[in-house]
Parts: structure tokens; sequence; C-alpha cells
């Protein structure tokens, strides 16, 4: 365990659940994003190429120890929640041991959540929530069969559905569902989408696409905005904004005005932006810090894992990537230039 008491970049700090990381706005970092692989079995367009995505090398990609090691770091610094991600997370068969380790770091490590496409969930769901889980998000695009098959790539309705329900029976709540609207692909059915959170009682959360596909197809007319969506809904089924903050720093969340079960979140990075109250941190599958969605380059702590460094010399290491943390992200300037990783790589 390193020491408590540090001169670090932003002066001398003690860690002790009261101060955390932070960067030179002064911005504190409580939230790490793992993602345990860059492969997945789906092909969502606005994420992965249909074809063979070009794959961090297999020896590259960090072990559960690694993984561990990292996290129990992160969590002497102040990190109180961790969601794993990926690609799909669940391709790593073993994810039910990895949450059994950093459930050991509760109660400092106050959440451990999973983001995945629900495939394989249900038959992990059971084993994932004895290892101490807190809370899963799925993801869903489309009520349709045909079109969800379209835009994943899979004929999978049916086990994200399952997932779903997995999640609802095993007691996670709430349970989110995150759906991509994008103009022309699954817009028309964003009341459905509101129709189904009203009977299932979930929270569905819609998000504004984002320029991270790997195809680069992404265009402002292709997004819809975090506005127009929360507008089309309301004409529906009105709408009441719950909190005057956003959840975690980055939803809208809404109520429905009639009192029914579930909600609405609006998650709108490009139109609304939330990064003055960013909270996160990723890590990449192989190893390379991020600081941001956008960031033009990565933090290869890899390297400096397997060089034998001390847990001192990785604490040294984190702070000076988390001081460095971009102000914001640049979408909307005129000379932005899209991330080379997408989504599936940096861990969404
Ligand atoms: N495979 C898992 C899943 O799909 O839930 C976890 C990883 S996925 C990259 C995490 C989240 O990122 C998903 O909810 C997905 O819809 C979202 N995502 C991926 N590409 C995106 C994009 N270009 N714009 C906005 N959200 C995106
Ligand atoms: Fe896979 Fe998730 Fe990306 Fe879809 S969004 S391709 S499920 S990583």
């Amino acid at each position: 365990m390193p020491r408590l008491w540090r001169l670090t970049l932003t002066g001398l700090k003690r860690y002790d659940g009261t101060m955390a990381l932070s960067d030179k706005y002064g911005r504190e970092i409580r939230d790490l994003r793992l993602s345990l692989t860059d492969r997945c079995n789906f092909r969502c367009f606005y994420c992965l190429p249909t074809g063979k995505p070009a794959l961090a090398r297999k020896e590259t990609i960090l072990t559960f120890e690694e993984i561990f090691r990292v996290s129990s770091i992160f969590v002497s610094l102040g990190i109180e929640k961790i969601r794993l991600t990926g690609g799909e997370p669940l391709i790593r068969r073993d994810v039910p041991l990895l949450v059994e380790k950093l459930a050991t770091l509760k109660p400092q490590l106050k959440d451990i959540a999973l983001t995945t496409n629900g495939y394989d969930f249900p038959r992990f769901a059971e084993a994932l929530k004895q290892a101490g889980l807190d809370r899963v998000t799925l993801s869903l695009d489309s009520l349709r069969r045909e079109r969800f098959k379209e835009i994943t790539g899979v004929d999978a309705l049916d086990r994200a559905l399952a997932a779903i329900d997995a999640a609802k029976s095993l007691g996670f709540e709430p349970v989110k569902v995150n759906a991509v609207i994008v103009r022309g692909r699954n817009d028309d059915e964003l009341a459905d989408f509101a129709r189904f959170a009203r009977e299932r009682d979930v929270t569905m959360r819609f998000i504004e696409f984002m320029p991270l596909d790997s195809e680069q197809s992404w265009t402002r007319e292709a997004m819809v905005s975090g506005a127009e969506m929360r507008d089309r809904i309301s004409e529906v089924f009105p709408l009441e904004l719950k909190e005057t903050k956003r959840g975690a720093g980055t939803s809208w969340k809404y109520a429905f005005a009639d009192g029914a079960p579930g909600g609405i979140g609006i998650i709108a990075p490009v139109t609304d932006m939330f990064c003055g109250q960013c909270s996160r941190v990723r890590l990449t599958a192989d190893g390379q810090i991020r600081t941001c969605l956008f960031s033009e380059r990565e933090h290869d702590l890899r390297s400096l894992l397997r060089s034998g460094a001390d847990d001192e010399q990785i604490v040294a290491f984190i702070e000076s990537c988390v001081y460095q943390k971009e102000a914001s992200h640049r979408i909307n300037d005129p000379d932005f230039v899209q991330p080379l990783r997408t989504m599936s790589f940096i861990g969404g």
C-alpha cells in the first residue's frame, strides 16, 4: 500500500478518502473505467467495423492479477467507482472472479458496475451478483428484431431482453439500459423505448452518437441531440426533470409526469458537454491510461507495470497522467480530429 501522505503536483495530499486524485483544473477523479477486452461478439455500426478489426495482441492485454493490482492502487488514491467495460467484458469468462477480487477493496471502493451488451449476461448474472457486482448497464439499440440485427450484426434481440429480465430478477437496482440514437436508424423508436421503460420499470438512457466509430461515419446530421430526444419523448410521455444536477455528472434524469414506473436518462456529450464535472479516468485493455474518451495521447502503464515498478512508482505515474487530463473534448472545434481508437478499444 503506498504512503498516505504525498507531495503531489497539486500540493501535499493525504489520500484518506476525503481527498482524491485531481487534475490541474481541480477536478476530483473518483471513477475508473476498466476495459477488460477490445474484443466483441457484436459489430454495432457506431462502434466496431464489420469484418475483422485490428485487435491488440493477446500478450498485451492485462491479466486479472495486473488489473487487480492497478485497481487497488487507484482505490488507495480515492477511486470510489469501478466500471468494467470493453469491448464486450463478458468475453472474458472469469469476470466473476475479478469482481470477487475487486469486492475485497470495499468499503473504500463503493461501487462495482458492469456495462454489457447482454448476450452472455444471464448465464453469469448470479455469479456476478454473488461476487459483489453492484450495478449493471445493458445496451439495447432497437426493440425490433430485424433492426437489432442490422445495428449489431447479430440476431440477438431475445438475448438482450432476457439479460434485462435477469438483471431485474436478481435485484440489480436501478437497471439502466443504454441506446445510442442515430438519425434514420432508430430515432423513430424513441417513444417505443420510453414505453418499454415504463412497462419493464427500467431506466432507458439515450446517448448522443459520438465520433468514436471505426467507420468514421459520424456526422452532426446523424446525431440526434439530447434536447430533441427529450422533446420527442415528451410529446408522447410527458417528462419531469428529477434532479437539477446531472446524475454521476453525465445524464439528465427524468421521471414520467404521470407517475409511471421506470425513467429516462439523456446523455448529451456533444451538444451539452459535461467535461467540467468529469471525474473519470480510463484504462484500456492493453494497459494504457486515457484521461478522456477523446484523448489524443495515451499513457503506457502496462510497460511500467511489467518493468517491475513498485507501488510508489505507479502512484507517481498515475498522478502525473491524471494531472494532465484534458480540459474538455474538442468535438465542436473546427480542427477536431477523431481518435484513432474506437469506443470498443477505449472502453465505453
Ligand atoms: N459491449 C458493451 C456494451 O455494448 O454495452 C460495453 C462496451 S460499449 C463500447 C459501452 C457503451 O458505449 C454502449 O452503451 C455503447 O452503446 C456505447 N457506444 C459505443 N460506441 C458509441 C458511439 N460512437 N457513440 C455513443 N455511444 C457509443
Ligand atoms: Fe461491442 Fe458494445 Fe461496441 Fe456494440 S457497443 S460493438 S456490443 S463493444
